[in-house]
């Protein structure tokens, strides 16, 4: 080791060397850092052994420096820097490197020292002192005169000598960067310094530079590696991610932007993401522009949107937007889109199954009653009617799936639908409940009127026939409406009630409308116990028959009768057989009853013919389908002409369309086997069911009874007419007579008379009448001919 004399007078060499070994380790340290920094995807171990080299060089120069220069007060310095260049291998941040180079400028200048500070220098090369160590500790930023020091001082270079604004002997030594941000140190002292300080320090300061440089360099390359990580991310995106500033514009675009959404990167850039977005959504999408721009930086939102393509389709769009404004590398709103049409249209389709009927599309029974329930709940006022609920039953829908097939079927409930769509408004719900059961949610009327105004509406909606595979099928319907009656109504309740109303509109003779009432409850409760007393009521002989006289149109002269059912209840009285006549068929007990009204029938137009020897009359039997497929069908009709020795051509039995399509071939046989018997057959209630003309030809008949429905239209519209004379028509070209039921007004009689009908019934001739009446009719008639 050298000695401290041999030191001080190789004191300048030495300092040559110093100032050398500093240059090439700052140098080394460079060499590392370009090495790492240029040539490796993996830094860390790059740049820990430029550092490494950078600081072991040094060490070792400064040691051959000491092996040349013995000087005690050196070898403290030395120390000193060997120590700080250890330390500075560490610093993890620029104030780091700071802290340790002005503490090792306290340690080397020692007593001396007045205060270190370190200077920055901004980019118009000014210099500002910014943070200040005395030799006991950090120092405020007190006026310390430093400022007048660093005025009018070249910011680089090598270490200078000057005063501060007291006077005091100020060394300002640069701190080198190339790549970090540049410096100075100044150091104050008491009194003048050596001067082998400034080669000390001008190590200090080259230190310093080399860490802060390292510690740049390594930055950037974080930077520019999280860079290059989040652009590959975003360009191999199977999403379209778009980048937008704070106020919306769009200033990037990934290469699947293309692909998704079909645009150009010209045909964004710098235009609004709005402009993307369909018009139902834009409102929606601006609050989530908003949301995201004045969130938390990072926090993120999801959205789902409606986006117009290059193209102008639509697709539905998931997109997740991220806050990143204040992240260095993206600055802006990232949205990342992914197309979801494909899962929504599922999801829709799948929802919309769950929820609707698959034939007509309107909702199936479970959204009905969930609608209904929300309805319910919603209604405040306590004065309205609503919601109100319709219950729509098609009348004899079986005939048109028997006789026209299926297919026909489903397209008459296609119809229906569609008119009950195009009745309503638009918050009111059609509903398909099953088979022809339909309903319709009313959610919004002032009064019972306007309530029962829709139900008039979709009565006349379905009461307009519908052209089926060339046909006009009449999709008659009966409905029931409830409407809400107190503040707890349970939409259970609600479709009960509605559902009994149109019950008792199929009991009033269907094609109608019923309001429930309470006493409906009672009637359903009634039916159950009817059915029960029915079975015993013509054993009892409460099953009465009474007549209604057919007549010759033009002359009024009378023809014959139609028999029919009545039940006197010996409490209930007189019950319809509108209300019986089906009972009657369910439970078999209409073969009984109808052997009882024939026999009447049969042996009291024999009284009236003995009585009215000149005449000829007929007397009309309606038979049921249950009794005519009965075995013993033949023999009953036979016993009753035997026995009332009636004409058997004077017997008249009338079957409806329904029966004849019930099993078309074994009725046939059957009818053919009545008429060898010598009986007439009539069909009833022609025109209500769908007989093919082929099958018609092929039906044993004589007679076709013109349904009262349509002799009552001809009161006003001139379509009926054309129907009335295509029955007319259809009768006479088959060589089979027509008889108009239910003839009520003048009008009606006027029309049928132009039409050429010459038969008929109803009120205006004479309303079904016990026996004794007729006798009195008869024997009135009798009378007047007899006086004429
Ligand atoms: P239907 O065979 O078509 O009988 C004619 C119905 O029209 C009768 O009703 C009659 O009272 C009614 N009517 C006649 N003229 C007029 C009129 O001008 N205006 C109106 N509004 N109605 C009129 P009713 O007696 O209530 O019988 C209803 C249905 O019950 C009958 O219709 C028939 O299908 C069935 N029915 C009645 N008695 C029997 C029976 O003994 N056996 C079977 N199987 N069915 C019966
Ligand atoms: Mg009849
Ligand atoms: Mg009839």
């Amino acid at each position: 080791m050298a000695s401290r004399s041999e030191a001080s007078t190789a004191g300048v060499p030495a300092r040559g060397w110093l100032a050398a070994t500093s240059v090439l380790s700052i140098g080394l340290g460079f060499a590392a850092i370009v090495a790492l920094v240029g040539g490796s995807d993996e830094p860390g171990p790059w740049l820990l052994a430029g550092a490494a080299i950078g600081a072991c060089t040094t060490i070792l120069l400064v040691r051959s420096r000491l092996e040349l220069e013995p000087e005690p007060r050196d070898f403290a310095r030395e120390d000193v820097v060997l120590e700080l260049t250890r330390a500075l291998g560490s610093a993890v941040d620029a104030s780091a490197v700071r802290r340790l180079v002005l503490d090792a400028v306290t340690d080397v200048v020692g007593d001396e020292l007045r205060y270190t500070a370190w200077v920055a220098i901004n980019a118009r090369g000014v210099m500002y002192p910014l943070e200040m160590v005395g030799p006991t500790g950090r120092l405020d930023r007190a006026n310390l005169g430093i400022e007048g020091a660093l005025q009018g001082l070249a910011p680089v270079g090598a270490p200078r000598r000057t005063v501060d604004s007291a006077g005091h002997p100020t060394i300002v030594v640069g701190v080198p960067c190339r790549t970090g941000e540049p410096a100075a140190v100044a150091v104050v002292t008491l009194g003048p310094a050596d001067v082998e300080l400034d080669a000390t320090l001008d190590m200090l300061g080259s230190q310093a530079a080399l860490a802060l440089d390292a510690l740049a360099q390594a930055e950037a390359l974080h930077e520019k590696r999280s860079e290059a990580r989040f652009q590959q991310l975003v360009r191999h995106s199977s999403d379209a991610v778009i980048i937008a500033g704070r106020d919306g514009r769009i200033r990037y675009q990934s290469p699947s932007v293309v692909r998704v959404l079909g645009y150009l990167t010209v045909d964004l850039d710098g235009t609004s993401f709005d402009r993307l977005v369909h018009p139902d959504d834009v409102e929606h999408v601006s609050g989530f522009m908003d949301q995201l721009v004045h969130g938390a930086p990072e926090s993120v939102r999801t959205l789902d949107v409606q986006l117009i393509r290059a193209d102008e389709s639509v697709i539905h769009a998931e997109v997740v937007g991220s806050n990143l404004l204040e992240t260095p590398d993206v600055r802006g709103i990232v949205l990342t889109i992914r197309d979801v049409s494909g899962r929504r249209a599922l999801e829709d389709q799948l929802r919309h199954q769950a929820f609707h009927d698959a034939l007509t599309g309107l909702s199936n029974r479970a959204l009905f009653i969930d609608r209904v329930e929300h309805a319910l709940a919603r209604i405040r006022r306590s004065d309205v009617p609503t919601p109100a609920v319709a219950f729509i039953d098609l009348d004899d829908f079986k005939l048109v799936n028997d006789s026209l097939g299926h297919g026909a079927g489903d397209e008459l409930l296609c119809v229906v639908a569609d008119r009950l769509r195009t009745c309503l408004r638009s918050g009111d719900t059609p509903a398909r409940l099953g088979g022809d059961e339909f309903a319709v949610l009313l959610e919004d009327a002032p009064d019972m009127a306007s309530v029962l105004e829709v139900g008039e509406r979709i009565l006349d909606a379905l009461h307009e026939p519908v052209m089926i595979d060339g046909r006009s099928v009449y999709a008659r319907a009966s409905v029931g409406i409830a409407t809400r009656r107190h503040a707890n109504m349970t939409p259970d309740e609600l479709l009960r009630n509605a559902d009994l109303a149109m019950y008792a509109a199929k009991a009033n003779g269907k094609g109608c409308i019923e309001m429930f009432e309470p006493s409906m409850h009672l009637k359903a409760v009634d039916r159950l116990s009817i059915r029960g007393e029915l079975e015993r009521s013509v054993d009892r002989g409460e099953i009465a028959v009474v007549y209604q006289p057919i007549v010759q149109l033009g002359s009024r002269k009378l023809v014959g009768f139609e028999a029919l059912a009545r039940w006197r209840h010996p409490e209930r009285g007189a019950i319809s057989p509108v209300e019986f006549i089906p009972i009657a068929e369910d439970t078999g007990i209409i073969v009984p009853l109808g052997k009882h009204v024939l026999n009447q029938a049969c042996g009291q137009l024999a009284t009236w013919q003995a009585a009215y020897p000149q005449e000829r009359w007929r007397m009309s039997v309606n038979l049921s389908t249950r009794q005519v497929l009965h075995p013993k069908l033949l023999e009953t009709v036979d016993e009753a002409l035997t026995s009332s020795g009636l004409d058997p051509s004077t017997l008249m039995l009338e079957l409806t369309e329904s029966v004849l399509l019930t099993d078309s071939e074994q009725v046939l046989r059957r009818l053919h086997r009545l008429k060898d018997l010598g009986v007439q057959i009539a069909i009833d209630d022609f025109g209500t069911g769908y007989s093919s003309l082929s099958y018609l030809q092929r039906v044993p008949f004589d007679v076709l009874k013109i349904d009262r429905a349509f002799i009552a239209a001809l009161r006003q519209d001139r379509p009926s007419a054309t129907l009335v004379r295509t029955i007319l028509d259809l009768g006479r070209t088959l060589g089979r007579s027509a008889i108009a039921e239910g003839v009520e007004e003048q009008i009606e009689l006027d029309g049928l008379l132009e039409l050429g009908c010459e038969l008929g019934q109803g009120n205006l001739f004479g309303m079904p009448a016990e026996s004794a009446v007729i006798d009195e009719m008869l024997a009135e008639r009798a009378a007047a001919t007899a006086s004429a």
